[in-house]
């Protein structure tokens, strides 16, 4: 289960996520938004249990956004007691709440804890100052190192921190640097994302008008070929394009989404995938809220896959994951051939040394990743 929380402090100029600055002294319209959550929360419940499709257990819980740390403790209590009362839960569930280094005490993190948050996600970005307030950051790197052992005081095992390559102006070297300091952290999870530009956003209308100086690109793969080098030197496993997690540590939440498992959205712009349709809600929180108080859904997009659109989904995400896709499995959950369905592409994509079979599992090659949105396309 997903929630999103669409407000954050103010609006980071690379940022196409849904989320809209919160102006100071409007608390009232947040907790409008969590009451409207929970009223959409018992909605779906009604409908599952209508439809038969029911789970018997939600696996794992994401609050993200946005910034869900902007949320008071009394608003996350009320998330996590309003959606565990409408859905059943396993008791072991990972239930990971999106954080912003900086500006979180000790107290809300143990209040977070004492509510069954287990995971926190943290936005550090990067440990340069000058780059961290180039990206419109609020926190300096001091702040966000300060923010994981508090979170290791209040108990947290399970870390996950974001860091972004690509900047502008970056060199390599800066990057090694907030590397190496992130793994001096030892969190259990890192997730390093290359910057991409929307056209929507602040840098997107920087880079149309020639003032956005990005690294050249055979220094963003050399970047990417040295983070894969030093973090599986360091002990972590890289098991996702973009990801990459000590033993034990992998994303459970997140290994939903690749393996193409279904999944309920919860909030303005959240989207849903449950079986083999699927949605997703208006990004507009005032007409979300509005809704879902009048009892209706807030979708705006729905869409049901045929299984061979489903099949196609399932490998194009299956195959950010670093162990590939099981073709026999496949044939199983969906009773087509893969093979049948795309083996000029297939063949294509082998030939070209992007691709790689082995032992019944289709992945990408080391030059395969490089060039992933290439590969996911052909089966589209
Ligand atoms: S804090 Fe995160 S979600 Fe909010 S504007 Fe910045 S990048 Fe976007």
């Amino acid at each position: 289960m997903y929630i999103h929380i669409p407000f954050c402090l103010r609006k980071c100029p690379y940022c196409d996520f849904v989320s809209y600055p919160l102006s100071r002294g409007s608390p009232g319209s947040v907790q409008q938004y969590v009451d409207a959550v929970l009223q959409e929360a018992s909605l779906r419940k009604d409908w599952l249990e209508a439809e038969g499709l029911m789970p018997e257990a939600f696996h794992s819980l994401y609050i993200g956004g946005g910034t869900p740390s902007l949320l008071g403790s009394r608003q996350i209590a009320q998330l996590l007691e309003g959606v565990t009362e409408c859905f059943p839960f396993q008791p072991d569930a990972e239930v990971t709440l999106e954080a912003n280094p900086g500006a979180i005490c000790r107290d809300e993190m143990l209040a977070w804890r004492h509510l069954g948050i287990n995971r926190l996600s943290l936005g550090v970005q990067s440990l340069d100052d000058c780059l961290l307030a180039r990206l419109g950051r609020m926190h300096t790197a001091e702040e966000a190192c300060q923010t994981v052992q508090e979170a290791r005081r209040a108990g947290f095992a399970n870390l996950s921190l974001d860091l972004m390559l690509g900047l502008p102006g970056q060199s390599i070297e800066q990057w090694q640097e907030t590397l190496a300091g992130a793994v001096g952290l030892r969190p259990e999870h890192l997730s390093c994302y290359e910057l991409t530009i929307e056209e929507s956003t602040s840098y997107g209308r920087l880079q149309a008008q020639g003032k956005l100086a990005l690294p050249p690109e055979d220094e963003v793969i050399a970047m990417l070929q040295w983070t894969r080098q030093y973090l599986t030197d360091s002990g972590y496993e890289h098991y996702e394009i973009s990801n990459y997690a000590l033993p034990g540590y992998r994303s459970r939440h997140n290994q939903i989404y690749w393996e193409n498992r279904w999944y309920l959205g919860l909030g303005a712009a959240a989207f849903s995938y449950w079986d083999g349709r699927r949605w997703g809600s208006t990004a507009d929180v005032e007409e979300y809220i509005h809704r879902v108080a009048v009892g209706s859904f807030p979708e705006t997009y729905s869409e049901r896959l045929d299984k061979k659109g489903q099949l196609g989904e399932t490998i194009m995400l299956g195959l950010r994951l670093r162990e590939g896709v099981s073709l026999a499995d496949l044939e199983v959950r969906f009773g087509l051939s893969v093979w049948g369905i795309w083996e000029a592409e297939i063949a294509g994509l082998v030939e070209a040394g992007l691709l790689e079979l082995s032992r019944g599992r289709l992945r990408l090659t080391d030059r395969g990743l490089l060039l992933a949105s290439r590969v996911q396309a052909a089966f589209l």
